[in-house]
């Protein structure tokens, strides 16, 4: 038994040339244009779509049934894909992220090798995709020249969501926001291919570009019911996770705000050096996250003065959103999405989103705990937040998990008609 799990094939440096990479789609955007930077630096890759029941099903029958619900949607997602005959099972290898912290989702690749053993894709690698340096034999190379690229792809692809999600709603013309942000996914896919677009200098023309182009779309801008979604990583991004929460959200009539991807990995280099500030560390370790996040702060506030110059709205400034927490939640809290789940409810019902979606996935403590469990204080300080928690999990229905929302939505639309015109 023990040799299934030592014994797993490892992914070498030549697998590069021989094998394809699967992707699960987390966040459809923001990874269409990761897997185009793995492309760039010679891989082949696919971003999975596959969906469906069997996904689940399949995750059920090959891991433990207590396991996290993204844990197992992730795996029946990969275990469907090798099932589906279309691909060479002896040069296909899957990708995996571990977020490094203490949480389970740092060990999700040991139950999807266990899992391939079971399903009988044993030569199938799995690589991990981690900046922790974990998984040394079978690791993502991430050099730093590569990671300061991916964090430029992410800023675009949040860049891109936040433009289509606060046009298409008012759009008078159907679809032409979904044609926009079509057309730059494929204007930044190919420049990306041409190891083009991350700079500084190419971000300062882009970014402009793109929400000079969002921003010239038709709109009649008439008061709409404004929900952010917040929640698990997985379950709050994932249409597969979530059920098309935000296609749903979009067929009710509302605008969706979905706070960007960066903020999780923001969220993840800060807990680096709050973890040593808590409970020890030497200068480096206290330290390390402050400089790494200044590395990035430019970015951000590009990102964000680009929105704002445009008419649109912007997210806070990571350092003021970590700010939120004071006097609320501890900065201990930092498994799975922890404190910057309840920081970002609160961004989002200071900012008119007051209405939200939780999501949460079966078997989540830590976000029970940072989610759920802060709501009640959030009502006390902002009595207007319609915070409503949706559980994910296999035996959830789609029509229950919708049906609770529609009661959100009722007291949104309700206090909507009451709010005075201006
Ligand atoms: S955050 Fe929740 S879903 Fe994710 S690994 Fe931790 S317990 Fe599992």
């Amino acid at each position: 038994m023990e040799q299934e799990y030592t014994n797993y094939p490892r992914f070498t440096p030549e697998m590069k040339k021989t094998h394809k990479i699967l992707i699960p789609n987390m966040a459809p955007v923001q990874f269409q244009l990761l897997a185009a930077s793995m492309e760039q630096q010679g891989y082949t890759c696919e971003l999975l779509e596959n969906c469906g029941s069997e996904v689940c099903e399949l995750g059920l029958k090959y891991v433990h049934n207590d396991t996290c619900y993204p844990a197992l949607l992730v795996i029946g997602q990969f275990l469907d894909a090798l099932n589906s005959g279309k691909y060479d099972l002896d040069h296909t290898a899957l990708i995996i992220t571990q977020t490094g912290g203490g949480c389970r989702a740092s060990n999700y690749i040991h139950l999807l090798r266990k899992a391939l053993v079971k399903a009988g894709y044993g030569q199938v690698p799995v690589v991990s995709l981690n900046f922790s340096g974990l998984e040394k034999d079978s690791g993502f190379p991430m050099t730093m020249p590569f990671m300061r690229k991916l964090l430029s792809y992410i800023y675009y692809g949040d860049l891109l969501v936040a433009l289509r999600a606060q046009t298409e709603p008012y759009e008078t013309k159907k679809g032409a926001a979904k044609a926009a942000q079509e057309k730059w996914l494929d204007i930044l896919c190919d420049k990306i291919h041409h190891d083009r677009s991350w700079s500084m200098r190419e971000m300062k023309k882009l970014m402009p570009q793109m929400a000079a182009d969002f921003a010239a779309i038709p709109v009649n801008r008439v008061p709409k019911v404004k929900v952010g979604v917040v929640g698990e990583i997985y379950v709050k991004y994932s249409p597969l996770g979530n059920n098309d929460l935000e296609q749903f959200l979009a067929s009710q009539d509302c605008e969706v705000n979905l706070p960007g991807l960066m903020g999780f990995v923001q969220y993840c280099i800060y807990n680096y050096s709050e973890t040593a500030r808590l409970y020890g560390g030497n200068f480096l370790q206290r330290h390390g996250s402050d400089w790494l996040l200044r590395g990035i702060e430019n970015t951000e506030t590009l990102l964000i003065r680009t929105l704002k110059q445009h008419g649109f709205h912007a997210p806070l400034p990571f350092r003021e959103l970590v700010k939120l927490s004071k006097g609320i939640i501890g900065m201990g809290n930092k498994m799975g999405e922890g404190w910057l789940l309840t920081c970002e409810m609160i961004e989002l019902v200071q900012a008119g989103y007051e209405n939200i979606v939780c999501a949460q996935p079966f078997g989540c403590l830590p976000n029970h705990i940072c989610g759920k469990g802060m709501i009640n204080k959030i009502r006390e300080l902002y009595p207007t937040a319609n915070i409503t928690p949706i559980d994910y999990d296999p035996s959830a229905t789609r029509v229950n998990q919708e049906n609770r929302i529609k009661l959100m939505l009722a007291v949104g639309r309700e206090r909507l008609t009451e709010r005075p015109v201006h």
